[in-house]
């Protein structure tokens, strides 16, 4: 196994602390997939440390992450007329995100490589899935998020693990950049997603999916932040392909907040791309303006055949209502775009009903409720009687 520059294709050993090539480009980790196992995919037992052989670390911190739930969403498959529409519920997991199938991998890899503080810049579920691995390893957490635009649950949770939580006036970007210094300057090691670590973890959804279905859908669409996860999931389905496992891949569709979309703009106006100066969006898992996985998560729509798409604060919404009222799935606002990307795409007719769609809902409801309860107002409160709950009741 080596670390390989996607730009310039030069490799470094896997021991090396390091999250860029001397280049500038983005690090992957190669695996060497003629020592993989690939009679696992029985739909049994599913778990991320069930794919150990495809993951690049011998250590393990672990929370028993992953084996989350791929529901059939039957109702809104109908309401929609998609032939097959699934979600994959990563709100299952133990800090209630995807980001801990990168911690676990991550935060093992800290550990191998001898380092004892681990930071990272966070919109919310990578502080508190950051602080709860490192909690478990028994090493130093930094989390640096933006000051008051992080959820009410992720704040929690980052505080009850015991991180250190430093506000910083700013957005994600800028605090992204501190992080970058400090894992040169400071001895602390960067869990944040440029690190090609991390995405090895996440490129367990991609096997999980396969496992749990026992066969590749014709998509996989998902929310687009820092873009580290689309490109992971892209990873794990072509190590399936190269590996032999499988004989198709999915087109990879992925849903940016019209207020941080940079990524869908530049491809929908087919130009290079630019950061986004002051990304806003009540998806606060979303609200990134600089994505630093963005080259990543090109090639994957490009070579998958996918796409990019926006969608308003307000449509994001409304799927959020709906996966919960038509199927009993809280998921916070950024997994919601996922839905909401879907319908607008079905609306435009860009996407076919009759193919197969796993949406990616990346975290869970209970992380963000001041979003529902700011806007709903409870009724007065009934007088104690059977009475007053009939004439309420209609
Ligand atoms: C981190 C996160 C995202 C965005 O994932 P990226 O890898 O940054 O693109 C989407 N939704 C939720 C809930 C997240 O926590
Ligand atoms: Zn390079």
């Amino acid at each position: 196994m080596v670390l390989r520059c996607i730009r310039c294709g030069r490799e470094y050993p896997e021991d090396e602390v390091r999250y860029r090539c001397e280049c500038g480009g983005l690090l992957e980790v190669v695996i060497d997939l003629d020592k993989v196992d690939t009679n696992i995919f029985d739909g049994k037992n599913v778990t991320l440390w069930k794919y150990e052989s495809w993951l690049p670390v011998k250590k393990r911190v672990t929370l028993n992450e992953g084996g989350t739930p791929l529901y059939k969403l039957e109702n809104l498959g109908k309401d929609l007329g998609i032939r097959e529409l699934y979600a994959k519920n990563e709100g299952a997991n133990p800090t209630g995100s995807f980001k801990d199938r990168g911690m676990t991998v991550g935060v093992s890899k800290a550990l191998e490589l001898g380092m004892d503080k681990v930071i990272c810049a966070s919109t919310g579920n990578t502080s508190a899935s950051l602080a709860a691995y490192a909690a478990k390893a028994g090493i130093k957490a930094y989390v640096l998020v933006p000051s008051g635009k992080i959820a009410l649950g992720k704040l929690a949770q980052a505080i009850i693990y015991g991180a250190q939580v430093v506000p910083v006036k700013g957005n994600f970007d800028d605090a992204l950049r501190i992080v970058v210094e400090a894992s040169s300057k400071l001895g602390v090691y960067m869990l944040n997603s440029i690190n090609p670590f991390r995405l090895e973890g996440q490129k367990t959804i991609a096997y999980e999916i396969y496992d749990q279905l026992q066969e590749v859908p014709d998509n996989v669409v998902l929310p687009v932040g820092n873009a580290g996860n689309i490109s992971a999931i892209w990873k794990g389905f072509k190590e399936l392909y190269e590996a032999g496992v499988i004989d198709k891949l999915p087109r990879m569709i992925g849903i940016q907040a019209e207020g941080a979309s940079p990524l869908a703009k530049a491809w929908k106006e087919k130009r290079e791309f630019r950061p986004e100066e002051r990304p806003e969006t009540v998806a606060t898992a979303i609200r990134i303006g600089n994505p630093a996985n963005w080259p990543k998560a090109w090639k994957a729509v490009e070579e998958s055949g996918g796409t990019f798409e926006s969608v308003s604060d307000k449509e994001i919404l409304e799927a959020q209502r709906l996966l919960a009222s038509r199927e009993g799935l809280f998921v916070e606002p950024a997994s919601a775009a996922s839905l909401a990307g879907l319908i607008k795409l079905l609306k435009n007719g860009e996407i076919e009903k009759d193919e197969s769609y796993v949406l990616i809902t990346t975290g869970h409801g209970l992380k963000d409720p001041n979003i529902v309860i700011d806007n709903f107002r409870l009724p007065e409160p009934i007088e104690p009687t059977l009475e007053a709950f009939r004439r309420v009741m209609k």
